[in-house]
């Protein structure tokens, strides 16, 4: 068999594109792998044989469980075109099923084989794989996802130093650089169940996501060797638990869930503050404005929060430390400083001094 080799668009050795357009390349393309076969005309036996040898080899080295076979026909007749489903597509599907033991399905399929007779190729979509579990992040210089240049969208410029990229390292790069060969994938793409700012640390039991693992030819994955290796390979850095595999679906209830979270927080004031007026366990109910730091990304609404402060301690005249607990989207940073009158109360406003977050963990995301 002809080797297989990347498709649509991207030619050998284009791996080396700088990786955003890559991504973007294998986001959109309808197939990503390939391999030539031979067809002189004729539609017989032999060619059905050669066709079904070929997707035999490519289930050894493509793992999967379920399939859907397309083809792209050559110029032929319509009548012509319903005798050849038959003796090609249908004969094919049924001995893949049989032989090969998959199972052919409509719904949404492990891969997809095309049939393309004019360009005489065996052509390969793969969906991605899901790996749900949680993170934590135990440095202020790792982000959790890519954070590429808005300039040059990731080709390198100027103004991010020809990096490309502003993050130097992100969690979802980290956990790719494990993960993504055990499924000799591609490509890690991270969903958060929301995200922390880089210079917030994730600790406790840490952080739903899932993992999307682009062009793998492998599905089934020892999780925890890739848990184990993570976490002694990134000791100082990151950590990941609870590794699963899941599906597409999980994708969206993971993004619309919604999370109450404890957060500890390192405060300084300009003046003593007030510590007394700081009543613990009581809800306290706040109007947040989008922060002044994100407005330009975000539509300027109030928004209703609530934030129970756990713990209070105080560490000087002009130092203490919290720990609040917040209903879902809460910027805390800003409910600490006030953001100029934005966010009402802040703990500004409460304990009548100016007040920053100087230093913030997130210590527990909570069911
Ligand atoms: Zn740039």
């Amino acid at each position: 068999m002809k080797p297989l080799f990347l498709y649509d668009g991207l030619k050998k050795g284009e791996e080396l594109l700088h990786e955003l357009q890559f991504r973007d390349r294998i986001k959109s393309a309808e197939y990503h792998y390939a391999t030539e076969f031979e067809f002189d005309g004729f539609f017989d036996e032999a060619l059905t044989e050669n066709i079904f040898k070929i997707i035999k080899q490519l289930s050894k080295q493509i793992e999967f469980e379920t399939f859907k076979l397309g083809i792209s026909w050559p110029d032929v007749s319509d009548a012509e075109k319903s005798h050849l489903k038959f003796s090609v597509q249908t004969a094919l599907m049924k001995r893949i099923e049989s032989e090969l033991k998959k199972k052919m399905t409509l719904t949404i399929s492990d891969v997809e084989f095309l049939i393309n007779f004019q360009q005489k190729l065996v052509c390969i979509r793969l969906r991605p794989v899901y790996v749900r579990g949680r993170y934590c992040k135990y440095s202020r210089e790792i982000a959790q996802t890519e954070f590429f240049c808005n300039k040059c969208r990731g080709s390198g410029c100027w103004y991010c130093q020809n990096t490309g990229h502003f993050s130097t390292e992100s969690v979802e790069q980290l956990i790719g650089k494990v993960m993504v060969p055990f499924f000799e994938g591609k490509l890690l793409i991270m969903h958060g169940a929301g995200r922390e700012d880089m210079d917030v640390l994730m600790l406790g039991e840490g952080r739903p996501f899932i993992a999307e693992i682009l062009l793998p030819l492998k599905r089934f994955a020892d999780v925890k060797a890739i848990e184990n290796e993570i976490n002694s390979i990134y000791k100082d850095k990151i950590s990941v638990n609870s590794l699963e595999l899941c599906t597409l679906g999980d994708v969206s209830l993971l993004k619309d869930a919604h999370h109450h979270k404890v957060y500890s927080a390192y405060v300084t004031s300009d003046k003593p503050a007030n510590l007394e007026m700081l009543k613990i366990g009581e809800k306290i109910d706040v109007i947040q404005k989008t922060p002044l730091r994100v407005v330009k990304r975000r539509a300027d609404l109030d928004r209703e929060k609530i934030v129970v402060i756990e713990r209070v301690g105080k560490i000087n005249e002009n130092e203490f430390v919290l720990e609040l607990r917040t209903s879902h989207g809460t910027y805390v940073k800003e409910f600490i400083s006030g953001d100029d009158g934005r966010t009402k109360p802040s703990i500004s406003s409460i304990t009548g001094a100016r007040c920053t977050c100087k230093l913030l963990d997130v210590v527990e995301i909570c069911e």
